[in-house]
């Protein structure tokens, strides 16, 4: 099953809760628009290649598209549409007034060098400018993709048309524009999110272990967060080259130090290397994947022994892989709930560009906390209600809210 075969499947499993006419079910099982580009990149020794790069608008019915903008050799047209589709159902469980689209370039950044990176990503803002803008489609990043890359994204965009437009991106640098906040963000939102859960689970307060897969902009800040706002014991951490365990617990800056010194997480000292699949089965009361997708399946599930899943990464838990953990009883925190801290402070970063009024990073995490709080308890209320699972519950409460506004707007021409 591919990434956008998830998506169907997920939206399909919220259909027998809902009350929602087949065609705009069958509207959200497509993207609207998928522009595809082809950016002729000029490398430092003086030759040109050429690199493949999509934009994806899946829908629109609550406002402009919004998602990130991905850097990986995995990219593809399909996944750019599953990505998409997430976000526009994340959107709507934020309660954002924004609809969903995704980006990506399917190109590996290691084999480039800074000035490689900023001419194609100025090559890719540009590809795409007439497919965004403030009111239509409002990239950020993603993976491999960060606030430098999105101060690129942002002058190009300007100087093509001339004119100041701050919150035609977001996720800038605070220098260039960006919102206090937004660096932590998605990883904040998901302790706020995983601090209610252990609420529900009676769980408050108790010494719990965690294992988080991925120490870049998401997992990185999950491993710090978690441990410091929630006071539970990180084990274990990992990137793309393997991981590291101590079940008396990692310190944070000293893993990150070793990521910095060495550019990877494994042969850190203070634990004994493990793989990434490892790593999701370790005896742990959390697991947090904060990677890519489709990395718990059938094969692992079952092997799975946390209570918890916080998905901060989007789509890590394949449909057949969630059946398995739901009949485990393993609570399943979705994606589409528990990195929507990200988007929710790209949006504050939108409201703060358009107004010009910058808020403290205190108001940031306030606001975010209250909306948070208030998608998780909506969404558990449906839980309990219908006795379905949460991201069951999160698809009907986002469907519904989509649904309600293409129904007003009509299906026109
Ligand atoms: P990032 O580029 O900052 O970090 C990615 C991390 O994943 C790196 O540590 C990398 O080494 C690791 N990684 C890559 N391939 C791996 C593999 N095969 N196994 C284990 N680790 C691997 O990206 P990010 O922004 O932290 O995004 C991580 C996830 O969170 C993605 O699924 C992304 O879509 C999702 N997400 C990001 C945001 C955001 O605001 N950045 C918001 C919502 C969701």
């Amino acid at each position: 099953m591919n990434a956008h075969e998830m998506f169907v499947k997920q939206v399909d499993e919220a259909v027998p809760f809902l009350t929602v006419e087949d065609e705009y079910i069958e509207i959200l099982k497509n993207p609207k628009e998928v522009l595809e580009v082809s950016i002729p990149l000029r490398l430092d020794d003086g030759g040109v290649k050429v690199v493949r790069g999509w934009r994806s608008h899946h829908n629109n019915a609550l406002g402009p598209y919004k998602g990130g903008v991905r850097y990986h050799p995995n990219v593809s047209r399909e996944e750019v549409i599953a990505l998409s589709s997430w976000m526009t159902v994340k959107c709507a469980t934020a309660q954002l007034p924004y609809g969903g689209g995704k980006g990506g370039i399917s190109v590996n950044i290691r084999d480039l060098s800074p000035s490689e990176i900023e001419r194609l990503s100025r090559g890719y803002a540009m590809a795409i400018a007439r497919f965004t803008g403030t009111d239509i489609d409002i990239p950020a990043p993603d993976v491999y993709t960060n606030p430098q890359v999105m101060a690129w994204f942002v002058d190009t965009y300007e100087k093509i048309n001339g004119r100041s437009e701050p919150s035609c991106y977001t996720g800038k640098p605070v220098e260039a524009g960006g919102s206090l906040g937004r660096g932590d963000a998605t990883s904040r939102g998901g302790t706020y999110i995983l601090r209610e859960a252990l609420k529900k689970h009676g769980l408050e307060g108790k010494e719990l272990t965690v294992a988080v897969q991925g120490f870049g902009n998401v997992g990185g800040y999950g491993h710090k967060l978690i441990s410091e706002e929630l006071g539970l014991k990180v084990v274990a951490v990992s990137d793309s080259r393997g991981g590291t365990y101590n079940p008396g617990g990692l310190d944070h800056s000293s893993v990150k130090k070793h990521k910095t010194e060495t550019g990877s997480i494994a042969g850190f000292s203070g634990g004994e290397d493990i793989t990434n699949e490892e790593l999701l089965e370790l005896n742990v009361d959390i697991v947090v994947p904060a990677a890519l997708e489709g990395v718990i399946t059938e094969s692992n599930a079952s092997d799975m022994r946390a209570c918890i899943v916080l998905e901060l990464a989007n789509g890590p838990t394949t449909p057949q892989a969630d059946a398995i953990l739901n009949d485990k009883n393993i609570e399943v925190i979705p994606d589409v709930l528990a990195n929507s801290g990200g988007v929710t402070v790209s949006c504050f970063e939108w409201i703060q560009g358009r107004t010009g009024d910058y808020w403290t990073e205190k108001d940031v995490q306030k606001k975010l906390d209250e909306k948070l709080t208030t998608a998780f308890h909506e969404i558990w209320k449906i839980k309990e209600d219908f006795k379905i699972s949460t991201r069951k519950a999160a698809y009907v409460r986002a469907i519904s809210r989509i649904v309600a506004a293409m129904r007003f707007k009509g299906i026109w021409p």
